[in-house]
């Protein structure tokens, strides 16, 4: 099968089988070799590598993919697409193609079976309706996990690559670099895509860390807290934790918390790095009953 990375070859793919593009599944194929290679470098797939790809649509990336791994599994939700990728990916055995909705398969037992539990690596060309819910997803739950590549809105890209003091910064920066190191690897011009997406996009790499950068005494309030200090950004922090009906905390008790931390009553959630809502957690969840 011809390579799909070039226009012309998935122009006729499309043609051949009068394929409709579904909005409603973010379909924005990339057409772009270039951008394609990169994504496998930033991945760092080899061939000792077992790659979840999540979405080939009609199998551009997985093509490169299956050149660069040992094994690839790859889900897709639009049944329309698999006769297409039973014909693009027929000269690869080490493929397999899963007809499924990404958010309700369990990756953790799809590692065991082809990657006997160890960490996996994931590449995709996510669809952007759903990007938060997937990353998150994989993050949270017991999977095995050595990264995560994926192309995402180039807006998110830079949410989750942040810090304090930037508008873009968070509850997805702090979520997302609790538990991986971002890095952005290439910005992408919605021609690189067909049809072509309304925004720019990016890759993103994020790498799995062995051990999160901070530890706390409670990691589900760590992430309420971080919730509730973003929910209402032109609150102080003080006041946002307060009204957080998720949240057990006087004022009084939010307050000596963030005197212990010398912080001034008037500061807002934006302005504390990870670090500082691991401490105020920490500080906080002493006052728990
Ligand atoms: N990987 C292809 C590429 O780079 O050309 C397609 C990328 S396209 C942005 C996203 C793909 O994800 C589409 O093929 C879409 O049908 C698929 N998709 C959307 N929602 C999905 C879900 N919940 N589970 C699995 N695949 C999904």
């Amino acid at each position: 099968m011809a390579n799909l990375g070039i226009p012309k070859n998935s122009i006729a793919v499309l043609q051949k089988y009068e394929f409709v593009f579904q909005k409603k599944f973010g379909q924005n194929f990339l057409i772009d070799p270039h951008v394609l290679e990169k994504i496998i470098r930033a991945s760092g797939v080899t061939k000792e590598d077992f790659v979840l790809e999540i979405g080939p649509g009609i199998g551009t990336m997985t093509q490169y993919l299956a050149e660069a791994a040992r094994e690839v599994c790859a889900v897709e939700i639009d049944r329309n697409l698999i006769p297409i990728l039973e014909e693009t990916l027929a000269d690869y055995d080490n493929v397999t193609v899963i007809n499924e909705d990404i958010l309700k398969v369990d990756v953790a037992k799809l590692a065991e079976e082809k990657n006997g539990g160890r960490p996996i690596k994931v590449v995709a060309n996510l669809p952007y309706y759903i990007t938060t819910p997937i990353i998150m997803g994989l993050f949270e739950s017991h999977v095995p996990l050595e990264s995560i590549t994926v192309m995402v809105q180039k807006e998110v890209a830079d949410r989750m690559q942040t810090g304090p003091g930037s508008k873009d910064y968070g509850a997805l920066s702090l979520a997302v670099q609790y538990y991986a190191e971002p890095y952005v690897a290439a910005h992408v011009p919605p021609n690189c895509f067909i049809p072509r997406p309304k925004v720019g996009s990016s890759v993103i790499r994020l790498t799995r860390h062995k051990k999160p950068p901070v530890e706390v005494k409670d990691e589900a309030l760590l992430f309420r807290l971080i919730r509730a200090a973003f929910n209402q950004r032109r609150k102080t922090l003080q006041n946002s934790l307060a009204n957080a009906g998720a949240l057990p905390f006087a004022k009084e008790e939010i307050a000596r918390a963030l005197e212990a931390m010398e912080l001034p009553p008037s500061v807002r959630g934006e302005a504390l790095s990870l670090e500082q809502f691991a401490k105020l957690s920490d500080l906080l969840a002493g006052e728990q009953k």
